[in-house]
């Protein structure tokens, strides 16, 4: 982490794992136990059916509220879909674009591209990710991938707007597998989003990114992996349904800032 250029993101991903009602509850309990008085910025991105409860049960404290997935037009015949201007009307801050599981389902680097310009027009927070696949990474492809998902990702955004993404590096073979990257490899590739970064915009964007680590994040791994000088935050999935859980990892990022 780097205090001093760039801000610390602890966020949560539900991805589709609460009700509204289980909601509600949970915020009743993390107001509770988070901690206060401190810096990092906390987000808890779920599924658009919870959100005004979310928006509900974190109302007067520093909690922000994440959706999970938005669609890039702004209004019109598209069943089923939810714009970046209806998140924002229902106080929503950041949105997850990109996640390997929608990738997963079809969503291309072409459809993500649109959504981020789509989500920086409307004042939104795009938390962009990017990982590679465990085929990828044995043959050695984990930095040409990635480069290939940002260069096509960041397409047509100007720098002063790319500045506004925060990226999760999310390798794909940890996500939900209770494997995590090392410390070491998770900076290394940190670092190397960092590079491009640069090379897409300028130093001064690249220093201002907050870039994130995501994939079997917990309380018991986050202080070494926010250690890393390219790590500066965590996109948790599940380790942040239980108050508890996700509380420790945001222990553990503003311990490193004491
Ligand atoms: C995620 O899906 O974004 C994620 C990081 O999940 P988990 O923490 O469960 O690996």
């Amino acid at each position: 982490m780097n205090h001093k250029y760039r801000k610390t993101v602890i966020a949560a991903n539900w991805k589709m794992n609460k009700t509204p009602t289980e909601t509600r509850t949970f915020g009743a309990e993390f107001r509770r136990i988070l901690p206060r008085g401190r810096w990092c910025e906390i987000v808890l991105c779920m599924p658009a059916i919870c959100i005004p409860a979310g928006v509900k049960a974190m109302r007067d404290t520093r909690v922000n509220i994440g959706a999970e997935n938005m669609y890039h037009e702004t209004f019109g015949a598209f069943t089923g879909e939810i714009s970046a201007p209806m998140l924002v009307d229902a106080g929503v801050k950041y949105v997850i674009l990109g996640h390997s599981e929608r990738r997963a389902m079809g969503e291309t680097d072409a459809d993500i591209n649109k959504k981020l310009i789509a989500a920086l027009e409307a004042g939104l927070t795009p938390i962009l990710c990017v990982g590679e696949s465990l085929e990828q990474r044995k043959s050695g492809v984990t930095f040409e991938h990635i480069t290939m998902q940002l260069k096509l990702d960041f397409q047509n955004i100007q720098p002063e707007q790319l500045r506004r993404i925060v990226v999760a590096y999310e390798p794909i073979w940890a996500i939900g597998t209770g494997l995590t990257a090392t410390p070491e490899e998770a900076e290394e590739v940190c670092q190397h989003i960092r590079t491009v970064i640069r090379k897409l915009s300028s130093a001064k964007t690249a220093r201002a990114t907050s870039i994130l680590y995501g994939g079997s994040m917990n309380g018991d791994n986050a202080a070494q992996l926010l250690a890393q000088p390219d790590i500066d935050g965590g996109l948790i999935g599940g380790a942040s349904l239980d108050p508890e859980k996700f509380v420790k990892i945001i222990n553990a990022a503003n311990q490193d800032a004491e």
